[in-house]
């Protein structure tokens, strides 16, 4: 009974509760650890895994803009090629404008070379040989009168081509440079004075004024572009004039300023007048210089190519 009591005494020691109550707390905390541990690997779990579909979703996201990024660069490729035709095609049609330009303007070139070829008299550069006369009715476009300084003494007012007169007067006064004093004694001439002048040497000469004063040495002076020159101490017979320095001075400076000799010396169409000089461009007299030529042996068809520099 005392051992019976001893154990129901023994089942109500407090040592007994005391182990009891901390076994109890001992397996109730090591549960609440363990299910504590469990949450928080569920939670680590989570968390990755919210991590990873984030890391995806990133990484999807990068290859879309990766692939658009791709996409932009072939669409700029694309404009980038469209811009370099465009640019081949307004080079190309700037070609074209400039072409076209060049073909207009040397179109209106021609066309102010055929007006200013229109606007100058053939008959300035004509040859007048002993079978083409120039027309009696002919008349100079316009003349004006040389300065009375260039005009030998005791002659009368003497007329020139107006569009060549500045030409003459540069003769004359590049004469006076190198001291040589020039003279003219007749220029322009109508038809009706050139009768007159060969009825006078007829009259003087009788038959043998054909032979100086023919109808084709005249015509020249009726264009208005003719001069016959002296200086004072030779005058207005001429005679001896070949014999002077103004002569050679003729011979070496004429053609600058576009006078020629129309019959030299030995010369097949007419007498040589070594006092008769015509205007003919300065183009063709530098030509005929050049060349050893003459107006009258040159071929008509080659003289008319320089009408249109006649007055330059
Ligand atoms: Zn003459």
């Amino acid at each position: 009974m005392e051992k019976a009591h001893h154990n129901h005494d023994r089942k109500h020691d407090p040592v007994f509760y005391f182990i009891a109550v901390i076994a109890i707390i001992g397996v109730a905390a090591s549960s609440y650890l363990a299910v504590a541990r469990n949450d928080d690997k569920e939670k680590h779990l989570q968390d990755r895994n919210a991590l990873l579909q984030q890391l995806n979703n990133t990484k999807s996201n990068l290859t879309v803009a990766e692939m658009n990024i791709s996409e932009l660069e072939n669409e700029l490729n694309d404009i980038k090629e469209e811009l370099d035709d465009l640019a081949d095609d307004y080079r190309d049609e700037k070609n074209r404008n400039e072409d076209f330009e060049d073909q207009i303007r040397s179109l209106s070139g021609t066309l102010g070379d055929l007006d200013k070829l229109s606007k100058i008299d053939k008959e300035l550069l004509q040859k007048y040989s002993k079978v083409y006369f120039l027309n009696e009715n002919y008349i100079p476009e316009r003349l004006k009168q040389i300065d009375d300084k260039y005009i030998l003494e005791g002659k009368n007012d003497q007329y020139f081509h107006a569009n060549a007169i500045n030409h003459l007067e540069d003769l004359l006064n590049a004469a006076r440079r190198a001291g040589i004093d020039l003279k003219v004694v007749s220029a322009y001439r109508s038809f009706d004075e050139q009768v007159e002048v060969k009825g006078h040497h007829t009259q003087v000469y009788g038959e043998g004024a054909n032979a100086f004063s023919a109808d084709q040495g005249y015509s020249e002076h009726q264009l208005g572009t003719t001069v016959d020159l002296t200086v004072p101490a030779v005058g207005g017979t001429y005679e001896s004039f070949a014999q002077t320095e103004a002569y050679e001075w003729l011979l070496d400076n004429a053609y600058k300023y576009g006078f020629i000799l129309s019959y030299p010396e030995d010369n097949t169409f007419y007498i040589f007048e070594p006092w008769h000089w015509r205007f003919v461009g300065t183009d063709l007299a530098r030509h005929l210089d050049r060349n050893n030529e003459t107006f009258y042996t040159m071929e008509q068809r080659d003289i008319d190519e320089y009408l249109l520099e006649l007055f330059d």
